[in-house]
C-alpha cells in the first residue's frame, strides 16, 4: 500500500517536472519538448549504427546489408515472426531503462512507450500484422509485489494505449523455476529453461490470435522465442515481438 502510494507521488513528481523544465534529447541533445527522445531522433528509429537481424533484431557488430540474418537465426528460426528494437542498450538508454525498472522511474513510461510507438509504426504497421492483443512478458508475482509494478507491463499498456489495441497481460504467466538464468548456456538449454519459467493461460483467447509481445530488454532473445513457442503451442497464430532495447552482441 505505502509502496503504491510512494510510487503515486513520484509520478505526480515527475510530471510536474515535466511542465516546469523542458529537457533535452537523451539522443541528439537538443530540445525535446515534452519528452525524452525529439521527433527527429524517433523518426530514425531504430536507434543504433549496424544494421540488426531481420528476424530477431540483434544489431550485427559489424556492417552487413539491409537483409542481414543472424547466424543463429539461420541455424535455427525462432517461435516469434519478427523482433524490432529501438535503441542500442548501452549509454543515456541503458540508464534511463535502469531508473525506469530499478529505482522506481515510472514517469518514464509515456517517453519509453513513445519509442516503442514510433518503432511499431515504423517497423510493424508496414506488414500489416492484425494485432489482436499486446501481451507484456510476465514478471514473478514475488518481484512484482517487491518492484511495485512490472516494466514490460507497464510499457505494453501504454503502447497499446496509443495504438487502441486491447492489452492483455493474463495471457502468459511466470512461475518459479528456482533455475537462475544464464546466458552462457547453449542456446537449447536457455530455451527450456526460459520454457519452464512460462504458462500461458485462457487458450480460449489464444487459438488462432496473432498477438504482440512487449519487452524492456532482450539479451539473448531467448524469454521472447520461449514465450512465442509456448503461446503458438497453446494456440496462438502468429508472435510478433517489441523491445526497448538490446546489447551489441560481440
Ligand atoms: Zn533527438
Ligand atoms: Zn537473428
Amino acid at each position: 500500500m505505502l509502496r503504491r502510494l510512494a510510487l503515486t507521488l513520484r509520478k505526480w513528481a515527475g510530471w510536474a517536472l515535466d511542465a516546469l523544465y523542458p529537457r533535452d534529447c537523451l539522443f541528439c541533445g537538443r530540445p525535446s519538448g515534452d519528452g525524452y527522445v525529439c521527433l527527429d531522433c524517433l523518426g530514425r528509429l531504430p536507434l543504433r549504427r549496424n544494421p540488426s537481424c531481420l528476424i530477431c533484431g540483434a544489431e550485427s557488430a559489424m556492417p552487413e546489408g539491409p537483409d542481414f540474418v543472424c547466424s543463429d537465426c539461420l541455424r535455427h528460426r525462432p517461435a516469434f515472426e519478427r523482433a524490432f528494437v529501438a535503441a542500442r542498450y548501452e549509454g543515456d538508454v541503458r540508464r534511463l531503462v535502469h531508473d525506469f525498472k530499478y529505482h522506481g522511474g515510472i514517469w518514464l513510461t509515456r517517453d519509453l512507450a513513445r519509442l516503442l510507438v514510433a518503432l511499431y509504426l515504423d517497423r510493424l504497421a508496414p506488414l500489416r500484422p492484425r494485432i489482436d492483443a499486446v501481451v507484456p512478458i510476465p514478471m514473478l508475482r514475488r518481484k512484482r509485489g517487491a518492484r511495485g509494478y512490472n516494466q514490460a507491463e507497464l510499457l505494453a499498456r501504454e503502447l497499446a494505449r496509443q495504438l487502441h489495441l486491447p492489452c492483455r497481460a493474463g495471457l502468459l504467466r511466470r512461475v518459479a523455476t528456482g533455475v537462475p538464468s544464464q546466458t552462457r548456456l547453449g542456446r537449447a538449454e536457455r530455451l527450456r529453461n526460459a520454457e519452464a519459467a512460462f504458462r500461458p493461460a485462457h487458450p480460449r483467447h489464444l487459438r488462432g490470435k496473432t498477438l504482440l509481445l512487449v519487452d524492456d530488454v532482450l539479451t539473448t532473445g531467448a524469454t521472447c522465442d520461449a514465450c512465442a513457442r509456448l503461446l503458438r503451442r497453446a494456440g496462438a497464430k502468429r508472435v510478433y515481438v517489441l523491445a526497448l532495447a538490446r546489447p551489441l552482441r560481440v
